[in-house]
């Protein structure tokens, strides 16, 4: 098959003109990966091009990149998938990464986050025989987090670190709940206490799904980092921005089926201060003015009562 791929170029050594779009048509075997046609162009087109791969089976998790605007495993990636009618393919260095050479990053800045979290079990003891030993049931929890192979598609694609550097990123923090949950692990408040206050902990993912949408292993980031919210409010930890804002979310869903705007930021901050609520005012009048805000009255959901059963349920059935 014919296929016309769009590459974004980059190097450091060009002084005026380093970053750049180029074009290659190729004729390729119809069943090719992505990671097949850009090693074509590699080995007979343009031997400048730089590429990082290495198994090629979706084990390693080295050949991260764009493709049409989204983080993949090229070697995982056909190119009949992402040109089903013969389109361009677009490919670019993953986002959130500092790039070296045109398609290969540098995975500093991932490495960093991951060791921000202590990434390896701490025992309070050691066995006097043997190993310690875990349970299959006990283990069991933890398996999607350990499917990571540490590509960095989704820390590429997440949309908190594109603002925001100072985030843990969703990798490290599937694998901080991979040591949060595992039985042998005794640092476990700890953790938890760390990443519940710390800047950039579990509370600053806004939950957009689009490191789940891109995670060639099923590790589900998000849901992980779900997992952990759960952990600290279970384990007491409700003093922190994030938890107190949950918890206000919650109430008054439960209380009258809508979410309270009005107590909401005041219950997140978790004090009173006539000040800070003077500065809320200003911008919240402007959105209810532009009609971007809820009434200040508080009316009730007409469907209440459904919203009390699922409360009732979920409780119920927890
Ligand atoms: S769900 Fe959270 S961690 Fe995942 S990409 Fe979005 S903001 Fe980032
Ligand atoms: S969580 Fe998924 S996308 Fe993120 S590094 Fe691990 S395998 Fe890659």
């Amino acid at each position: 098959m014919n296929v016309n791929l769009k590459v974004k170029r980059f190097d450091p050594s060009e002084p005026t003109k380093n970053t750049w779009w180029q074009e290659y048509q190729i004729d390729i075997h119809k069943d090719s990966t992505v990671l097949d046609a850009l090693i074509h162009v590699r080995e007979y087109e343009d031997t400048s091009l730089a590429l990082r791969c290495a198994c090629r089976a979706s084990i390693c998790g080295s050949c991260g990149m764009k493709v049409n605007g989204s983080a993949k495993l090229v070697c995982k990636t056909r190119v009949a998938e992402v040109s089903p009618g013969g389109e361009q393919v677009v490919i670019e260095p993953m986002g959130n990464h500092p790039v070296v050479k045109d398609l290969v990053v540098s995975l500093d800045t991932f490495f960093n986050q991951i060791k921000r979290i202590e990434p390896y079990v701490q025992p309070d003891h050691i066995p006097e025989k043997g190993e310690y030993i875990a349970s299959n049931e006990s283990m069991e929890n933890l398996l999607t987090a350990m499917n990571c192979i540490m590509c960095g598609c989704c820390v590429s694609d997440c949309t908190v670190l594109e603002v925001d550097d100072n985030f843990i990123g969703p990798a490290a923090l599937a694998k901080a709940w991979r040591f949060v949950d595992d039985p042998r692990d005794s640092k476990r408040e700890n953790r938890l206490n760390n990443l519940n206050n710390e800047d950039g902990g579990i509370w600053d993912c806004t939950r957009c799904m689009q490191c789940v949408e891109v995670c060639p292993k099923g590790v589900d980031p998000m849901d992980r980092i779900m997992d952990l919210r759960d952990s600290a409010i279970s384990n007491g930890l409700t003093n922190s921005f994030g938890a107190r804002h949950a918890n206000s979310v919650n109430k008054s869903i439960k209380h009258s089926g809508r979410i309270d705007e009005f107590r909401l930021p005041i219950e997140s901050k978790g004090y009173f201060n006539i000040k800070e609520i003077f500065k809320l005012l200003i911008p919240g009048l402007r959105m209810l003015i532009k009609k971007q805000s809820p009434s200040p009255f508080h009316h009730k959901n007409p469907n209440q009562s459904k919203v009390k059963n699922i409360f009732k349920n979920f409780e119920e059935n927890k």
